[in-house]
């Protein structure tokens, strides 16, 4: 059902209804699992979610990238109510169906390079990263994994190995996997080195550790997020990725580009690879690519696929009919509506508007992102020492005027935005005339 695109408060956020919901979650959920904003969901669509007590939010979260198209976008319901009344699960495994297939095919045509692709599919990023690894040492023989400083991809086993932030992803959880080498980001903002050279020096850096610590021949896999996700929006300069493409090709290993976050439009174009001409040998999905219901994927080279016995890859719900109608609609919906073109005009807007309020505001100390992937790293005036406190300050006042927004970074000083792109104009900037007067509010 259409809800209608205005904020609108009736209670404080979150109200009694809500309050009343987390009490029970307290009672009956393990506290392990937060909520960043306790207004409980009744309804959501383009940019605005209602809570049990009737107030419109928002939203710049989407779900955390998920409802890229928008909840419930009208494709995605349509081919799910047809899918859920024919049939709900048979295990892909057991007695197949066309929408996998069918996903399959999409993938191959829109995922980077004009190479035969092949595609295996999951529940989770998680599990989509651990099987891209699986696929990578088998095609390989080896077993070393490098990823980078800020990364995440998950909180598996495997995964957390590969994801760099010990709270509150990795703490306590140990011992983790083994074979994981760690390498610097190509981190502008924050590169030690010279400002005009970084991608230069942070993959000679790359180079360097993986011959003497690791050793070339031993690199199954480089994993990397063209644009890091939770370790803050860090968007690497030009070059860094072309090189470590290179640096695979020349010495046999698999590059996987994690665009779980960063895939599907987000960034303006259909895989953030795309905006060098990047191609990866595995890319893996989930996030946007359903519109909301759990469905991610391994795509890449057909003979690294194909390495892999019959029976060594899969899983029970992997690739649920029900989360491919919806993957189908989804994509549908992204192509029908351009939102490639539309996370363009979202950048152009919020480029524009950060700039602004940065110019006024001195904590302010990073602007950046891709498309409809934007945030502002936040420290204390005249230093680059982050400020998670006034970081967390400004995401409550927002949450508590009726906008979704969220934190990341290493350092929990980066506020990230990440509407649906089926949001209207009036509502990303009504949402920015929050996040500036919360500045306002709470910045000294
Ligand atoms: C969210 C995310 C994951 C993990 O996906 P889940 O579906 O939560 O398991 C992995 N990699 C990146 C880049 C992500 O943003």
């Amino acid at each position: 059902m259409p809800v209608e695109q205005r904020r609108r408060l009736v209670t404080a956020v979150p109200g009694p209804r809500s309050i009343d919901l987390a009490a029970r979650k307290a009672a009956a959920v393990a506290d392990g699992v937060g909520t960043i904003v306790p207004a409980y969901v009744v309804e959501a669509s383009g940019g605005i979610v209602v809570d049990a007590d009737g107030n419109q939010l928002i939203d710049f979260g989407s779900g955390i990238a998920v409802t890229t198209v928008g909840n419930s976008a009208p494709a995605v319901v349509a081919r799910v109510q047809q899918a859920v009344e024919r049939f709900t699960h048979t295990c892909f495994m057991v007695t197949p169906y066309e929408g996998y297939v069918e996903v399959a095919e999409r993938l191959a045509e829109l995922t980077p390079g004009d190479h035969a692709k092949k595609t295996a599919l999951f529940n989770s990023g998680a599990e989509a990263v651990e099987n891209a690894i699986k696929i990578a040492r088998v095609a390989t023989g080896r077993s070393a994994v490098v990823c980078f400083d800020h990364a995440y991809h998950g909180r598996t086993n495997l995964t957390m190995a590969l994801t760099a932030k010990d709270m509150p992803y990795k703490h306590g959880f140990g011992p983790f996997a083994s074979e994981v080498y760690r390498t610097p980001m190509a981190y502008p903002y924050r590169w030690p080195g010279d400002p005009a050279r970084v991608a230069e020096e942070a993959f000679e850096q790359f180079e360097s550790q993986v011959h003497v610590q690791v050793g070339e021949s031993q690199v199954a896999a480089v994993i990397i997020e063209p644009i890091q996700g939770e370790g803050g929006f860090i968007v690497p300069p030009d070059g860094f990725l072309p090189r470590l493409q290179r640096w695979c090709a020349d010495h046999g290993a698999v590059l996987v580009a994690d665009e779980i976050q960063t895939g599907f439009c987000r960034t303006g174009d259909w895989f953030a690879c795309d905006h060098e001409g990047v191609v990866p040998d595995l890319i893996t999905t989930a996030k946007g690519i359903a519109g909301g219901l759990p469905l991610a994927a391994v795509t890449g080279r057909a003979e690294l696929m194909d390495a892999v016995h019959v029976g060594g890859l899969g899983g029970t719900y992997g690739g649920n009919p029900i989360a491919c109608a919806a993957a189908l609609g989804a994509i549908e919906e992204m192509e029908t509506h351009d939102l490639t073109g539309r996370a363009r005009e979202i950048e152009a807007i919020f480029r524009d508007r950060l700039g602004g309020i940065a110019a006024r505001q001195p904590a302010i100390g990073d602007v950046r992102g891709r498309g409809a992937m934007m945030a502002i790293e936040l420290v204390r005036p005249g230093s680059k020492d982050p400020d998670p406190v006034l970081t967390s300050a400004v995401a409550r006042a927002s949450h508590a005027q009726g906008l979704v927004v969220l934190t990341a970074g290493s350092f929990g000083n980066v506020l990230r935005f990440l509407p649906p792109l089926s949001i209207s104009d009036e509502l990303l900037h009504e949402g920015l005339d929050l996040i500036e007067q919360a500045f306002d509010k709470t910045a000294a």
